[in-house]
């Protein structure tokens, strides 16, 4: 097992997975620290400051902790958390038996294997020269919707990412859900292979 140190700003769970095709599944979280993006309204907090370092075993050993239902499954997250995920932390997690699902924005392919992984491009926050990557490609795409997501936008992406699952979800931190909410259904009417993803853990007031 590696001895490296991973910047971890928080691990919760039992809990309930909120959004897209595994959403009202039982999980567990592990949130990286740190960020590639610094998106406008974007409601996470994935500071370093106040993360802790953690070795790989230190972290399985709080997964199974946190797992009480031994439901084994896993959401990593961040921040962006492609940029600390290694094929040394899959391994043990995966070995440890949990499946993991990743949530990314698509701007790095994961170094280590997951199970199953969940795109969230925001190209128009992308500083300059900053892609998405080639080599990412998801088991799902889900797609934030404020003002600057068009039916041309999603007629991109469906045509960049060849997945089962397409989601869109009505931004909530920009002060405009109402007219997000109307412009997702629009857009799903528009384009019908994308479906509604809501936040429900926020709905049912869970972490
Ligand atoms: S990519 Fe996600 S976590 Fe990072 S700044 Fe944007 S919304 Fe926040």
């Amino acid at each position: 097992m590696s001895d490296r140190r991973y910047l971890v700003k928080e691990m919760f769970g039992p809990t309930l997975q909120g959004e897209g095709a595994h959403a009202g599944r039982a999980v567990v979280f592990l949130r990286f620290a740190a960020c590639n993006l610094a998106c406008p309204g974007c409601d996470t907090d994935f500071d370093p400051q106040g993360a802790v370092r953690m070795g790989a075993s230190d972290i399985v050993a709080r997964l199974y902790a946190l797992d009480t239902g031994h439901a084994r499954r896993v959401v990593v997250t961040g921040g962006e958390p492609t940029l600390q995920w290694d094929a040394p932390l899959s391994a043990a997690i995966r070995g440890a038996g949990f499946r993991v699902h990743m949530e990314s924005n698509g701007t790095r392919a994961p170094e280590g294997a997951v199970d199953w992984l969940t795109i969230s491009p925001k190209p128009q926050h992308h500083p300059a020269g900053l892609p998405l990557a080639d080599a990412a490609q998801p088991d799902e795409l889900k797609v934030v919707v404020d003002d600057t997501v068009t039916e041309a936008v999603l007629d991109g992406f469906a045509a960049r990412y060849r997945c089962e699952h397409y989601f869109l979800q009505p931004w909530m931190m920009d002060g405009a859900y109402e007219n997000n909410l109307a412009r997702t259904i629009a857009l799903i009417h528009a384009r019908p292979r994308w479906r509604l993803s809501l936040q429900q853990h926020k709905i049912i007031n869970v972490p």
